[in-house]
């Protein structure tokens, strides 16, 4: 990857914006650029403290951590705005200013037999979306963009969970490409049915999605049984602002209704061994990021669930109902 931070963007809102002491917030895959970034603003005579917390999304802006510390303003690196809040938060996307033609060029044996593609990308790439488009369309491509939708900040933008501008676009496009990483491409596999290509920037390579889609739904109706087997369910709610995915209330009504036992929890960031304490639950729903009990799955030792998959455990959805709006 050849980051580029903005620096010259950031200098001009913080001297707009004059703000005397900040909480920067970098994304995970830039934490190890710290003490670069720490020089603009210590260069600025701006206290800067940066938040050892993760920031896997803009859903996670720090907004406890920032009055807490009392911090005039956050700098969150790495995403785009994806929560409206009262308090100020300055975002800096972060380009990537890789060369995409040699993956571009490699992708284009995997596109053979489609004509139309629907493109997406991470933020990090959106500035380079004009020369993507260019290069297929000089291949005989259609290019439609995916929309604007929900979280999505910029028509193509696709986040971990937000598809549905991908989902609109499918009935005219005979495959999706996705410019970014295997996370952003496996929610993509579940939310269409169309081949998804993922243009995997981290790891230099092209790969097919195709497979993977049957494979994690199979897993997900499994979990789903689980959840409709267990007596004790965890509800677990996520303080970060972004990750409100369901309303916790109406969940504890219809398992009582259901004559299980379910009991709220809330975490600063669900994990494997804050879990592993709750012996007795037989079954977690999670609330927060909705990608945390489809992806990680694996790493947890009792099964968890999003909203969506715990209401068809609950009867109120059905499968196929989940599977047209989209799993995540
Ligand atoms: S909720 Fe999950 S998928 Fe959505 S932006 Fe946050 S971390 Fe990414």
């Amino acid at each position: 990857m050849t980051l580029n931070f903005e620096i010259p963007k950031l200098v001009k809102e913080l001297k707009k914006r004059k703000p005397k002491k900040v909480l920067v917030q970098l994304a995970e895959g830039i934490k190890q650029n710290v003490s670069e970034i720490a020089r603009v603003f210590e260069n600025l005579g701006i206290e800067a403290i940066f938040s050892g917390e993760t920031a896997w999304g803009a859903c996670s802006i720090a907004l406890q951590e920032a009055e807490a510390l009392k911090c005039d303003l956050i700098v969150h690196f790495g995403h785009a705005k994806f929560i409206s809040s009262k308090f100020p938060v300055v975002y800096i996307k972060v380009k990537d200013e890789l060369d995409l033609n040699p993956l571009l060029k490699k992708s284009l044996s995997h596109l053979k037999n489609y004509g139309k593609i629907g493109l997406s990308y991470s933020i990090q790439h959106r500035h380079d979306i004009n020369n993507v488009i260019k290069f297929y369309e000089k291949n005989k491509k259609k290019i439609t963009l995916s929309k604007k939708m929900g979280f999505a900040a910029y028509e193509g933008h696709v986040i971990g969970c937000e598809y549905s501008g991908l989902k609109v676009i499918q009935k005219d496009v005979d495959a999706f490409v996705i410019i970014g990483n295997r996370f952003h491409s496996m929610g993509a596999v579940l939310a269409v049915e169309k081949p998804v290509i993922l243009l995997d920037v981290y790891n230099d390579e092209i790969m097919d999605m195709s497979g993977i889609r049957e494979k994690m739904l199979k897993q997900r109706a499994i979990s789903i049984q689980k959840l409709k087997d267990a007596q004790n369910i965890g509800i677990i709610v996520e303080i970060k602002p972004g990750q409100k995915f369901g309303n916790p209330r109406y969940l504890v009504d219809k398992f009582k209704e259901q004559g299980k036992n379910p009991v709220v929890i809330t975490m600063s960031e669900i994990t494997p061994e804050k879990i592993m304490n709750f012996y007795h639950i037989d079954a977690f729903v999670e609330l927060a990021c909705p990608r945390i009990g489809i992806d990680d799955f694996a790493k947890y030792p009792k099964p968890i669930l999003t909203f969506k998959e715990a209401l068809v455990a609950l009867g109120v959805k059905s499968w196929e109902d989940i599977l047209k709006t989209g799993v995540v």
